[in-house]
């Protein structure tokens, strides 16, 4: 292990460091590349973490969060609102890095950078006061909320930064010191929004460690990690609660959805077709909360179909400033999606448009955009969580029926009614089975409004004031007179 102590000097987005203790690391010859989706080419080197390191690390966050969580919750918030204005300051820069990392266009890569800003600047506005429970002559009783003390993130590739802004910032903010392993596919940016954060806060309140999935369990299983909040597969997520149930961790776990869009019989079907496709559509799919079925009015069926399938033949694939969606991120995912395709093939389902085979001509791991017109309840590409730009639309009549098909699910992340009729959309809204629900929209998120998923899509929020208690234990403080008086 080799360490040097430059972390202010200007960032270089070519070279990448573990960052432990407020120094950047190398692991000299012990290294792994990513992948550009757009091209296949390697990208550049990043280190492959040895447990020595990871001890080191969580010996220098549990240094760091005995005295960050005694920094005054005012200086915590400069600290945070000072390092996104570094961010914003070299926005263009994170851009082009995370396209190559995520393949994504440059717009949406520019949009997640942004939306990064916008939560470190909007946690910000939270607060976790302590609150008087009861103040009499007598007794007094407050309920405050002390820090966990370590906490490790865990994060998938698909939003590597987003994400890890929605979990650094609610445990920074409220006192903890915070270790992220980044996706061994996304490792990029996210190790240099941790060297940049050098700048900004005590060694060891912001470290990043990059390595395989093995990584991910040394955190989940050491004894003086506190609390791992951790966004993927569900598969994963049963396997890190199982480890972290041995040292009785705290856990967030964020993970899979396959949200159901309800289209009612009512609408322009022109103009909410447009919008759904574009909330299936966008990074090709994979994203927790994108539009994975779609159950149609039968009023409006064909009209819906015909404007969606138009949407997706249009949808210009690249990385240019007028690409929609670029390529899948990295081969694992390629094949699953590649697999679906052919479970539709042997299944015959009906192929609105698109292909079951990717396109010949462009490089890169990219799929077409294709639509399945109306296949059974049972088939895979309803049941499954594709993660993928394939897009399944089927025919309902019926509210209940419908709201019974949605909810059939094991998964309950996302979910989204369209309607002219408000009271209609609520009406059936407020029986679906998810963490957020969408009237006319979907895929919205805010740093106020807890993100939570029911059922195996989740445990807890990272987001709004439920995140920031999610990084705390919770206290109550009883207090007498001293004279004894009762
Ligand atoms: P994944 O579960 O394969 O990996 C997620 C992270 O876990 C990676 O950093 C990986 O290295 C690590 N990991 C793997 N094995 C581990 C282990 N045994 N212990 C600890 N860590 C381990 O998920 P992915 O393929 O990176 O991401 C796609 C999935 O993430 C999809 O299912 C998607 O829906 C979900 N996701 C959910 C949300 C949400 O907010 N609910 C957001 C984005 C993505």
């Amino acid at each position: 292990m080799a360490s040097n102590k430059a972390v202010f000097s200007p960032l270089d987005f070519d070279i990448f460091y573990n960052v432990i203790d407020g120094e950047l690391s190398s692991t000299q010859n012990n290294v792994r590349y990513g992948i550009n989706p757009f091209t296949l080419e390697n990208n550049p080197a990043v280190p492959v973490i040895s447990l020595h390191d990871v001890n080191r690390a969580v010996e220098a966050a549990e240094r760091a969060a005995k005295l960050w969580a005694k920094v005054p919750w005012d200086e915590r918030v400069s600290a945070i609102g000072e390092y996104a204005n570094a961010v914003e300051g070299k926005a263009e820069d994170f851009a082009r890095l995370l396209m190559k990392e995520t393949g994504k266009p440059i717009n949406l890569a520019r949009q997640e950078i942004n939306t990064c800003v916008e939560y470190l600047r909007g946690f910000c506005q939270l607060s976790l006061p302590s609150e008087v429970i009861e103040d009499t002559e007598n007794r007094k009783v407050v309920k405050r909320y002390t820090p966990v003390g370590v906490v490790a993130g865990i994060a998938p590739w698909n939003f590597p930064v987003q994400l890890l802004c929605m979990k650094m910032v609610p445990a920074v903010l409220t006192g903890n010191a915070f270790i992220l392993k980044p996706s061994p596919y996304t490792p990029y940016c996210s190790l240099k929004f941790a060297e940049l954060a050098q700048r900004f806060f005590p060694p060891g309140v912001f470290q990043a460690l990059s390595g395989d999935n093995d990584l991910g369990a040394l955190l989940t299983e050491h004894p003086n990690v506190q609390m791992v909040t951790f966004t993927g597969s569900i598969s994963v997520g049963k396997k890190v609660m199982e480890s972290c149930s041995k040292t009785l961790k705290r856990v967030v776990l964020e993970l899979g959805g396959n949200d159901p869009a309800i289209v009612c019989a009512d609408v322009d079907p022109a103009s909410v077709a447009v919008k759904i496709a574009s909330a299936a559509f966008c990074h090709s799919g994979q994203i927790c909360i994108a539009i994975k079925r779609v159950y149609v009015h039968e009023a409006v069926y064909d009209a819906v179909l015909a404007t969606i399938v138009e949407f997706a033949k249009a949808l210009k694939l690249g990385s240019g400033e007028d690409a929609f969606a670029g390529p899948i991120c990295n081969k694992d995912q390629f094949e699953r999606i590649r697999d679906l395709l052919l479970n539709v093939e042997s299944t015959k389902l009906t192929v609105a448009t698109g292909s079951t085979k990717p396109p010949s001509d462009m490089g890169g791991y990219y799929i077409i955009p294709t639509i399945i017109d109306n296949p059974p309840d049972d088939a895979r590409i309803v049941v499954e969580e594709q993660f993928g730009p394939i897009l399944p639309l089927m025919k309902w009549s019926d509210e209940a029926d419908v709201i019974s098909r949605a909810n059939n699910t094991s998964m309950g992340l996302g979910a989204s009614v369209w309607s002219r009729d408000i009271d209609q959309a609520e009406r059936l809204g407020k029986q679906l089975q998810a963490g957020n629900i969408w009237i006319n929209t979907h895929a919205e998120i805010q740093a106020s409004a807890p993100f939570s998923g029911h059922k195996q899509s989740g445990l807890g929020s990272a987001m709004a004031v439920e995140g920031l208690k999610a990084c705390c234990n919770v206290q109550s403080v009883y207090t007498r007179p001293a004279d004894g008086t009762a």
